[in-house]
């Protein structure tokens, strides 16, 4: 049941949230992508703040967005012409109110600070909405693992954990794979782990290879987890995936296993992409092909036509969204689809948005999908499949068991509808009914909140 908010309170609330934000943005100058994500996040958490000021009492706000720790550190190594280079680590390690840091690492050139601050605050409250017992941190490098030998990875995987070693740990810490770290560079971190500590700690990383100590289903979770997050949105308008066409971004973990299970679903996937550009198929993408190309062959999707003539390649990202679609699957990078793009996908009709990315839309994307009725599963809640896995995985891990693969995807399943449930109960609460992403927001934010007031001034 909605409450009546007082203006007083309104008021209060907003002053509160601004007079932080203005301190986010003179502590943290220059990060445009953190700035960003602590502002939706604030903006969302209005009404809990005005229904329930005893978190301004608590300064819950400036406390919560200051990341408990910040590590950065040198990473050289030497490539296969013998020259040694240096790249930038780093792993931030925000908030433990709820369990050990939780979150993976990004090997892309375009990692910096910013980055690393944005995917961590917005993970605290992912990782809340699962209901696991899992903190928020994330991590990475600036390092490109584009056009690098299979030695030069594994030298750079392994002196990134050699650093990183000193933070990290099965009750402490526990990073896993984003955008470029796979398997491959799991497997090649957890080896010099456990020859550095020479004890089997398989509770360090998850994203683990099958045969020694992974999950079964990780692999799939993001992915399977946002078709499962956007079948109930579709539920709730009486829609579903059988028939619908639908448009995902991206080739890389998050997007393969969305494009399997909408295919499952009985989904038409028509277009796929990778960082040079998009493939459009009209017959349905062959994902046969794409695990080829991208996953074992690893070379660009541009690759696709040469078996699929009748498919068509154009250069560039943003050109996926102009594709006519039911529904629409970002699962690329941050800030992939702009306000035109947004509109240019409301206007051919698209019905539901799901961020299978991190922060795919921007702010202003957003507000055309709000304001124009469209379904909108926003990346916290939507994409915290992989992460729920990950709890999983280390629960396998503590237990020295494994679960098969459908005992996995069943809890993972009803975790994706639980998150659903709780940020459409939340969003109903606090008078935005429908709306997902301040749903989320409050439903993650009131669970690491109430524990960190619970704990002192932590
Ligand atoms: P991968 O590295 O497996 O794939 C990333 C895909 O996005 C690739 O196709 C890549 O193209 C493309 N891409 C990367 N950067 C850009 C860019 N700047 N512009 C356009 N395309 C780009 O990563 P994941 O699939 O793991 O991650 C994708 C997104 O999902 C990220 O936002 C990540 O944070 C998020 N996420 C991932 C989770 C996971 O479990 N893996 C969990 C939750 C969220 P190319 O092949 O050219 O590099």
């Amino acid at each position: 049941m909605a409450t009546i908010l007082s203006e007083e309170s309104l008021t209060q609330a907003k002053e509160y949230v601004d007079r932080v934000y203005k301190t986010v943005i003179a502590r943290n100058p220059h990060e445009s992508e953190f700035h960003q994500a602590v502002k939706e996040i604030f903006e969302s958490l209005i009404p809990v703040l005005a229904k329930e000021p005893h978190y301004i009492k608590h300064n819950i706000l400036e406390r919560i967005v200051e990341p408990e720790r910040f590590i950065t550190f040198r990473v050289p190594w030497v490539d296969d012409n013998g020259n040694v280079q240096v790249n930038r680590g780093f792993r931030v390690q925000y908030n433990s109110a709820l369990g050990p840091y939780k979150g993976g690492l990004r090997f892309h050139p375009s990692v910096n600070a910013s980055i690393i601050k944005f995917l961590g605050f917005e993970q605290i409250f992912k990782n809340a909405l699962t209901g696991q017992p899992i903190g928020g941190g994330k991590g990475g490098s600036d390092f490109d693992p584009k056009g690098k030998s299979e030695n030069e990875i594994m030298r750079f995987t392994q002196s990134f954990m050699t650093e990183l070693y000193k933070y990290v740990g099965p009750d402490v810490d526990v990073p896993a794979g984003d955008i470029g770290v796979g398997a491959r560079e799991i497997g090649y971190m957890y080896g010099q782990y456990k020859r550095i500590r020479g004890s089997i700690e398989a509770g360090v990383l998850t994203g683990k290879g099958i045969g020694y100590g992974g999950s079964l289903g990780r692999k799939e979770a993001t992915g399977y987890g946002l078709i499962y997050f956007v079948e109930e949105m579709l539920k709730s308008k009486g829609l579903g995936f059988k028939d619908a066409t639908v448009v995902v971004s991206g080739s890389g973990n998050v997007s393969i296993y969305a494009m399997e299970k909408a295919q499952q679903l009985g989904a038409r996937v028509v277009a796929c992409s990778d960082s040079n550009g998009y493939v459009y198929d009209p017959q349905g993408i062959n994902l046969e092909t794409v695990k080829r190309i991208k996953e074992v062959e690893r070379k660009r999707i541009r690759e696709y036509v040469k078996e699929h003539p009748h498919a068509t390649y154009t250069e560039g990202c943003e050109g996926i969204w102009s594709i006519p679609c039911d529904i629409a699957l970002p699962c690329a990078t941050q800030n992939e689809i702009s306000e035109a793009s947004a509109r240019l996908l409301v206007a051919n009709g698209v019905k539901a948005v799901g961020e299978g990315a991190n922060m795919p839309s921007t702010l202003e994307a957003i507000d055309v999908f709000l304001k124009n009725g469209v379904l909108f599963g926003p990346a916290k809640a939507a994409n915290a499949g992989g992460v729920a896995v990950s709890a999983l995985e280390m629960s396998q891990n503590s237990m020295r068991l494994s679960w098969s693969f459908e005992e996995v995807d069943a809890k993972l399943h009803q975790i994706m509808k639980n998150i659903y449930q709780s940020s459409v109960k939340a969003a109903e609460e606090y008078g935005y009914p429908g709306n997902l992403l301040v749903g989320a927001n409050i439903a993650g934010f009131k669970r690491v909140a109430d524990a960190m007031i619970a704990q002192g001034v932590v």
